[in-house]
Formats: C-alpha cells, sequence, structure tokens
C-alpha cells in the first residue's frame, strides 16, 4: 500500500492553485530529501556508493542542485542535460554521460567537464577518440545481456534493445580501451524500468558483480565501479508496495560480501525512484460533459503528461476539499488536444465534479514535466518546489505564446 496525501491541507492548495493559475507541476523539497536519506543510508555499507540521478526525469537545474548538494551525482544523455549538471555545480567525476548513438560534440562536452563516459558501444571506442583527440582514462561500458536477461515490461527484451554492447564484445571492449590509455574501469547495464520486485534489481547486480569476476579474469582489469542503472519503480497505484531501499541495499550487500573480494564502488541511476512521488500536476476542471460516457475536461493536457496517453500508465487522482465525498461517478479525465487518447484515466471513480474544482494528478515527479511537448500549441507550464519551511518557488515559469512562436521564422530566409 502507499498512501496519496498531497502534502498541503486543502485550502492552502486551493488558495495558491487560484493565485498563480493552472496547470503547474508542484514538488515536494522534504520528500525528495527523505527519499535521498533514505537510499544513502541503504548503501552506507558501500565506501564511495553514489546514485547519478537520471536527469531526464526532472530536468530542473534547482533540483539537480538540490540532489547535488545531498550527495548525489547526475547521469546526463544530452548536451543540453549536461549543461545542466553543469550549472546546477555536480563535479566532474559525478557526471555520469550515458548515452546512445551520441554526437561528437556530446562527446567533447562531457570529457571537458570531467564526467565519466559510458560508451553504449565497441564502435564508440573509436568514436570517442576522434571526438576529443585523445582516449580518456576513465572510461565505462554499457552491458546488454541479451538472452541472458528477460526484460520488464516498459523496458522490453535486452536482445530487442538498441542500447549496450554484447557479451561477446565486452572483454574486447576493456582490452582495447585499455590498449587505447585508458586505466580505471567501470561497468554499466540498465535492463529494467519502474520495476517494483526489488530480486529483480538484485539479481541485476548479481550479473554485474559476476561479471566483474570474468572481466578480471579473462582481461586482468580490474572494474573500479559498477553501475546497476535506474529503473526501480514507484507505486502508482495505491495498492501497490513500494522497493524497501534497506531491503534492497541489504540483499545488494550480501551478494558483495559473497563475489566481490575488493573495494569496488555501486552506483546507482535511479530517477522516477528519486523525485517521482514528490511531483504532482495541480490542474483545473474546465467542463464536465456527458456524451456517450462522462468526461472530466481539465486545463492540463497528455502535453503536460503523457505517461497515460503512452504507456496506459495509471496516475492516481484526488480532489482537494472533495476527497471524503463518496467517489460514485465514473469518468474520463481528459485534456484538450485533438487527441482521444489524451486522457489522465479512464472508467474513473471520482467524487462528482464540477467546473473550477481542482484535482491533483499523483507521482508525477519523474518523467512528467519533462517528457511535456508543444502539439496542438499547447505550452509548457510552470513548476514549483514546497521547500521545507513551507513557502512555495517557482522554479521555471510558463512558456508564453511569444515562446512558443519564438523560433519560427515571420519573414523566409532564402537558404539556397
Ligand atoms: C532513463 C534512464 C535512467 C533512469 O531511469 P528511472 O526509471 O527514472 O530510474 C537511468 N539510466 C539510463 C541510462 C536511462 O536511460
Amino acid at each position: 500500500m502507499s498512501d496519496k496525501i498531497f502534502p498541503m491541507p486543502d485550502k492552502a492548495i486551493i488558495d495558491f492553485a487560484a493565485k498563480v493559475g493552472t496547470p503547474f507541476h508542484i514538488y515536494d523539497e522534504s520528500r525528495i530529501r527523505n527519499t535521498v536519506e533514505n537510499i544513502q543510508k541503504a548503501f552506507a555499507w558501500n565506501d564511495g556508493f553514489i546514485n547519478y540521478f537520471a536527469v531526464k526525469a526532472l530536468p530542473n537545474v534547482n533540483i539537480v542542485r538540490l540532489l547535488g548538494s545531498l550527495g548525489f551525482g547526475a547521469d546526463c544523455s544530452s548536451l543540453p542535460e549536461l549543461i545542466i549538471a553543469e550549472q546546477a555545480g555536480i563535479p566532474g567525476e559525478r557526471i555520469m554521460f550515458t548515452s546512445n548513438d551520441t554526437p561528437d560534440e556530446e562527446f567533447r562536452k562531457a570529457y571537458e567537464l570531467g564526467a565519466i563516459l559510458n560508451l553504449d558501444d565497441i564502435t564508440h571506442i573509436e568514436a570517442v577518440e576522434r571526438a576529443i583527440g585523445t582516449f580518456p582514462e576513465v572510461i565505462s561500458f554499457r552491458f546488454n545481456p541479451g538472452p541472458e536477461r528477460t526484460g520488464n515490461a516498459i523496458i522490453g527484451n535486452p536482445v530487442e534493445a538498441k542500447y549496450g554492447v554484447t557479451r561477446n564484445q565486452l572483454f574486447d571492449c576493456y582490452r582495447i580501451a585499455k590498449a587505447k590509455g585508458a586505466k580505471r574501469f567501470m561497468l554499466h547495464t540498465m535492463v529494467a524500468s519502474n520495476e517494483l520486485d526489488a530480486s529483480y534489481i538484485v539479481e541485476t547486480a548479481r550479473m554485474l558483480f559476476t561479471l566483474v569476476n570474468e572481466i578480471r579474469e579473462n582481461t586482468g582489469i580490474t572494474i573500479e565501479r559498477v553501475d546497476l542503472g535506474g529503473g526501480v519503480g514507484i507505486p502508482y497505484r495505491p495498492e501497490d508496495d513500494p522497493i524497501s531501499f534497506d531491503y534492497l541495499g541489504n540483499e545488494i550487500h550480501k551478494l558483495y560480501d559473497e563475489l566481490i573480494g575488493y573495494p569496488l564502488k555501486v552506483s546507482f541511476e535511479m530517477g522516477r525512484a528519486v523525485t517521482g512521488p514528490s511531483g504532482y500536476l495541480v490542474s483545473r476542471v474546465r467542463h464536465v460533459t456527458h456524451k456517450y460516457k462522462d468526461y472530466v475536461g481539465l486545463d492540463a493536457t497528455m502535453a503536460d503528461l503523457m505517461r497515460p496517453a503512452m504507456y496506459g500508465a495509471y496516475h492516481h487522482i484526488t480532489v482537494p476539499g472533495k476527497d471524503n465525498l463518496p467517489h460514485d461517478h465514473k469518468y474520463d479525465v481528459t485534456g484538450s488536444l485533438c487527441e482521444n487518447n489524451d486522457k489522465f484515466a479512464v472508467d474513473r471513480m471520482l467524487p462528482e465534479l464540477e467546473r473550477g474544482d481542482l484535482v491533483i494528478i499523483h507521482d508525477t515527479g519523474a518523467h512528467g514535466h519533462s517528457m511535456g511537448f508543444n502539439y496542438n500549441g499547447k505550452l509548457r507550464h510552470a513548476e514549483y518546489l514546497l521547500r521545507t519551511d513551507g513557502s512555495i518557488a517557482r522554479i521555471r515559469r510558463a512558456e508564453t505564446v511569444e515562446d512558443y512562436l519564438r523560433t519560427q521564422l515571420d519573414k523566409p530566409e532564402i537558404i539556397s
């Protein structure tokens, strides 16, 4: 079970929303801090443990700075994400650069920042050398276990995945990197997404710990750090149980003691599990309509949160001021896009809603605002941070029509 409680009293969020306008995302700093603490406590046994926060989950410099101040690093996969990590003051080696199909300038920027380059393919050994004019001293490879592991629902089967190097390529990757001058070596994998079964993640640790030993036997190379990637799930449904970081830490610790005989550092790239449950999309009911079904039209759309439309994902919905009323009305909760999959919920039992009601969509702190887009001329909305002292800070302003039109050339430029 997981509680779906918004961190402000009903009246406070109703007043705040009236003041700033809807829709918006709001993130709960206390809860983020608490999560970070729990993760760090669970892995305190490992000297050098770090979670590189997957910036793509919530690419706001204020959040990345907060996480950096608490000891997390940043996992980046594009130039803008690298710049966010830089602006957030994350120091070089606390940046993991895990990209695929990587442009040269991104290798260069990551190298300039002193980030760890995590290569997605054996051909990237030459690509990186070509891009930066030398070979980095610190190098990581992303391992794709292929048929050795069955993937989970969102990320799919590793054999079908475009990412990573195969088992046959992996030992050669390390040998070649060493011959080119690499001195420190890391090993990465990412095989899960939104996984709520802790044992799957523990098995991933077993796979990497075993592989570390095989790499040592086959190549004489000692891996300094393993990175278990992201994919730790969160309980989107009230009846789901959250993953216990303590349990995860303990189980991985046991395997470590059993399989690893030297000070190997452990890391993750959790994004969702860090900020997901701490974010909320706050929106207002615009119209309640009765067709063949009953619809609640919000002022937010799937351009603000596309997980339900993209994956059929469940997001819990509460209604401040009405949550104690019987949930005896069945609605499709929609946005205003000209796409019929623009729905936050289908056949959801809610209290009777009317125009002007505020609704809160839960667990949007990861892959929420960040997956937004501008289709139908929808503007990206603001982000707020509910701080530990109860004050609320704006950490991203809403996009304006002017922002939206800025890249459009009213007067065409003749190029050729
Ligand atoms: C998306 C991604 C993550 C973060 O995944 P979460 O499910 O948010 O924990 C970490 N590493 C890589 C390489 C990713 O692509």
